[in-house]
């Protein structure tokens, strides 16, 4: 049942979970306002977009979670699409990992659900591909989306259709409770004036920054550095995802090359000599020719990275404040199913039994440690 409200529900970031939100709660009646300091600091700008549960190697509660996401996102973007009037890149385009030795190969975690190639087979799916690649996993399921180019506007425009409020280069600087009940929040607007906001309800989905506005949940920065090459379009079809490097072709022939994973620099700004060396040497060492190829962009971001790189979804320790950060390298591919499930829980419709099975093992409380 859709629930309406005059008091406004807050979203804390306006990046990938935050518009993501807004859009799935504005379309069950929320009134529903988005905060956001700065539209291009959002990992949903920065991301390649790869939709790769089984590619990424995941297990456990996260494959899960992944796989859930993955059949749901079709329907997602579908709506996201309609609401906008603009497409979002989704393509089930498979995704194959490459490996030197077949050993590493039959070791890899989801080596089980995926296609068994052998070198030739290799060839057959990359061609061009550097011959020490000697066998390979397709997983024809995982995809991707042009969440650059695509996702993120038409998620924007999307809630704008939808009556959602944007205030935009605010900071929240403060979250406000009262005998652990969430009050509001203190803001720093755009022309540098503190002032106070007062709502019932807020989520936190502040990416990597997030345990700067709640200390209760360990969230960390991971940046990654990435660039884009312009190859002959068609020249790639699959995603390639090597060790410590992907390419993930879009169907105009750009290439995203990514990513860094620098986890000791906090939030040090700016592209690195040794990060951009790094994907150049990973880029020629899966697919010389690529090395003629021209290069477009050049950019970076911060990945909100937990302890068990799992994200933190529901409620906290303050009755009104809900939690959507943690995403780490899959936010793209669980921003589907963030919103459905965190949708559901603060509209208060009942989950169904696998519903909740999905959602309890990434609740915030599961890092403090047991009394
Ligand atoms: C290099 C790289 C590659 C990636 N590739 C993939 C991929 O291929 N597939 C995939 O699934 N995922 C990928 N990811 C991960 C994905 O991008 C993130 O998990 C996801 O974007 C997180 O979404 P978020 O909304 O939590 O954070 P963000 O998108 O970072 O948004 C957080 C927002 O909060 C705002 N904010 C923070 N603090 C405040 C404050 N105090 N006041 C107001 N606003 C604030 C920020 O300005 C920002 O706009 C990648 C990430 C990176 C960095």
């Amino acid at each position: 049942m859709a629930l309406s409200s005059n008091n406004p529900l807050l979203i804390l970031g306006g990046g990938l979970m935050g518009l993501a939100l807004a859009h799935s709660l504005a379309k069950q009646g929320r009134t529903v306002e988005v905060l956001s300091r700065r539209r291009n600091e959002a990992a949903g700008f920065v991301a390649a977009g790869m939709l790769a549960p089984h590619a990424e190697g995941l297990n456990g509660h996260l494959l899960q979670l992944g796989q859930a996401s993955l059949s749901a996102i079709s329907h997602w973007v579908k709506t996201i699409e309609s609401d906008s009037g603009i497409q979002c890149g989704l393509r089930e385009c498979g995704i194959v990992v490459p490996f030197k030795k077949i050993e590493d190969r039959n070791i890899y975690p989801t080596a089980y659900l995926g296609e068994k190639l052998n070198q030739n087979e290799l060839k057959e799916e990359i061609p061009g591909i550097a011959s020490h690649w000697q066998a390979g996993l397709l997983f024809k399921k995982d995809g991707q989306i042009d969440n650059r180019r695509r996702l993120m506007r038409a998620l924007e425009k999307a809630c704008v259709e939808l009556d959602v409020g944007f205030q935009e280069g605010v900071e929240v600087l403060e979250i406000i409770q009262s005998q652990n009940t969430f009050k509001g929040i203190y803001v720093r607007t755009a022309e540098g004036k503190t002032k106070r906001i007062t709502a019932k309800e807020a989520i936190l989905c502040s990416g990597a920054w997030s345990n700067q506005l709640f200390h209760e949940i360990p969230v960390s920065p991971v940046k990654g550095e990435m660039f884009s090459i312009q190859g002959p379009k068609g020249a790639v079809k699959r995603i390639i995802f090597g060790p410590g490097i992907y390419l993930v072709p879009r169907e105009d022939g750009l290439i995203i090359v990514g990513a860094t994973s620098e986890r000791n620099g906090g939030f040090t700004e700016g592209l690195t000599p040794a990060g951009q060396a790094q994907l150049q040497e990973g880029l020629v060492s899966l697919l010389p020719i690529a090395r003629s190829w021209p290069h477009m962009e050049r950019w970076w971001g911060f990945r909100p990275c937990t302890p068990d790189e799992a994200p933190i979804l529901g409620g906290s320790s303050i009755k009104g404040l809900w939690l959507a950060t943690g995403h780490h390298r899959n936010g793209v591919l669980l921003a589907a199913i963030t919103s459905q499930l965190l949708t559901k829980l603060i509209c208060q419709e009942p989950l169904t039994k696998q519903e909740k099975n999905l959602l309890s093992p990434f609740k915030w409380n599961r890092f403090k440690p047991k009394k």
